[in-house]
């Protein structure tokens, strides 16, 4: 074991106007390694900036949420949203773990399809499924979440003229007492929208309905609301069974359990506030037993979660460019890093560890990025200690979408690299290069040459 370095006690002044009686908290332990990976060794072989991803927690965040709800409701299924991070790496290792595909691209579904998941496993959602698409995933039998009428109109005509009979649901928007209410996507709970969407397909029987679909939001933090869309999903469900006489095979709940980040402007730290993955579960799971199903009629649960599961396994790793001060007095620290590739600080206070030690002295400061943009801060107001130029950080909770909402503007992406349960680290995304970004440009002929 590393023995712990001595500190002497020092009195700190308080910090008159925080609302917290110790002062400002230094969130802040040095990080030196992730997984037995030392940072300045993979900074040193990989590059900074340098996404790096924890395969272990990856795994762990997924049989904690399977554990939770496994252990209340008899069936179960995860099914991997791919736009929260569609790495291949990274979709295969929740596959592995036992998860379907969740897609909302036509790109996404194909890639799914690459990685090897089955159709008739993978769920179909968004509001932009082109006609060729749907084609194809009817033609695999996979799950298609039907957004609105003019999908289920073409659906219908496909299944004709296919002579297939689609697996289709439908994605139900609804009152779960959080506004703004996600009203625009999918039919309506409360205005008889998702009902008249039912009886088109019953009624019409060129499709099959085998589930009932609701996303209510983004980082929810209210395990409360889930019990809600989970009643009404169950409502239509049940009532589908007594005008019908038809089983609806699943009820999925979609994703958007808050991960541990720190959305700007809470008070407590994300890894505080934010509800596990037990309460989620309690929440959903006693809705539907409640519901009044029969037995033999419980649906298979289904869940779409996507950044509860990998946010906290990803890390951004950055070096200090420089420092200076601002014309008011505050420091200012320049990383190598902005949101080009952190797309997230916009929403986030993300927490950032310095990876080498330092002292007690800490220093409020603003955090930029590298570009020439006025928005590229990474933070805009962080305790660290002082930094000087190559120092290095280590960003926490960048796991989930920044890998697939990142822009190429100004500087070229970094490397992703993911590392195994025997920690050794992997490139699962090489680092751009000139010709990355040239690979799709076409220079017409008459403007190769420039005279100057
Ligand atoms: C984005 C999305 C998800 C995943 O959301 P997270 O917030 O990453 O959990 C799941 N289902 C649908 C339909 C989505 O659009």
């Amino acid at each position: 074991m590393k023995k712990i370095q001595y500190e002497r006690p020092v009195i700190q002044r308080l910090n008159a106007g925080v609302m917290n009686k110790f002062g400002t908290k230094t969130e802040y332990a040095p990080v030196t390694e992730i997984d037995g990976n030392r940072v300045k060794d993979l900074i040193t072989k990989f590059g900074s900036p340098l996404f790096v991803l924890s395969e272990k927690t990856m795994r762990q965040n997924y049989k904690d949420a399977n554990r939770a709800f496994k252990n209340r409701y008899p069936k179960v299924q995860f099914a991997w949203s791919y736009k929260t991070n569609y790495m291949n790496a990274v979709c295969n290792v929740y596959h592995q773990e036992g998860s379907w595909a969740e897609a909302v691209s036509g790109f996404e579904y194909q890639k799914a399809l690459k990685n090897g998941v089955p159709g008739n496993k993978i769920i179909f959602n968004g509001p932009d499924k082109t006609e060729s698409e749907l084609r194809a995933a009817i033609y695999n039998n996979s799950m298609i979440h039907i957004d609105h009428l003019d999908e289920l109109y073409l659906i219908k005509e496909l299944a004709t003229e296919m002579n297939k009979r689609p697996r289709v649901a439908i994605r139900v928007n609804m009152d779960t007492g959080i506004y703004p209410m996600w009203d625009r996507f999918g039919f309506n709970y409360e205005n008889g929208q998702a009902w008249d969407a039912i009886n088109k397909i019953m009624l019409n029987d060129k499709m099959d309905l085998v589930g009932l679909h609701a996303h209510i939001g983004t980082f929810m933090l209210a395990p409360s609301a889930y019990a809600v869309a989970a009643t009404k999903l169950s409502d239509l469900a049940l009532g589908v069974k007594l005008k019908y006489k038809k089983n609806i095979q699943y009820i999925d709940l979609g994703g958007g359990f808050a991960s541990k980040n720190t959305l700007k402007g809470s008070y407590l730290q994300g890894a505080d506030s934010s509800p596990s993955f037990d309460q989620f579960a309690e929440a959903i799971t006693t809705a539907i037993l409640n519901a009044g199903f029969g037995e033999s009629d419980l649906p298979l649960l289904i869940l779409e979660t996507g950044r509860a599961l990998v946010d906290d396994a990803g890390y951004l790793l950055g070096s200090v460019i420089s420092n200076k001060r601002l014309a008011d007095g505050r420091r200012a620290t320049i990383m190598d890093f902005g949101v080009n590739i952190m797309f997230t600080s916009f929403w986030y206070d993300h927490k950032i560890s310095p990876a080498q030690e330092f002292s007690q002295y800490t220093e409020d400061a603003v955090l930029y990025g590298p570009l020439c943009m006025n928005i590229d801060v990474i933070r805009e107001n962080v305790t660290l200690p002082p930094l000087k130029r190559n120092d290095q950080v280590v960003v926490h909770c960048v796991g989930a979408y920044n890998m697939t909402q990142w822009m190429q503007f100004i500087s070229l992406r970094p490397a992703i690299v993911l590392i195994d349960l025997e920690e050794k680290a992997h490139v699962i995304r090489k680092r751009e290069t000139l010709q990355t970004i040239e690979s799709e440009e076409v220079l017409p002929a008459y403007l190769k040459e420039i005279k100057l």
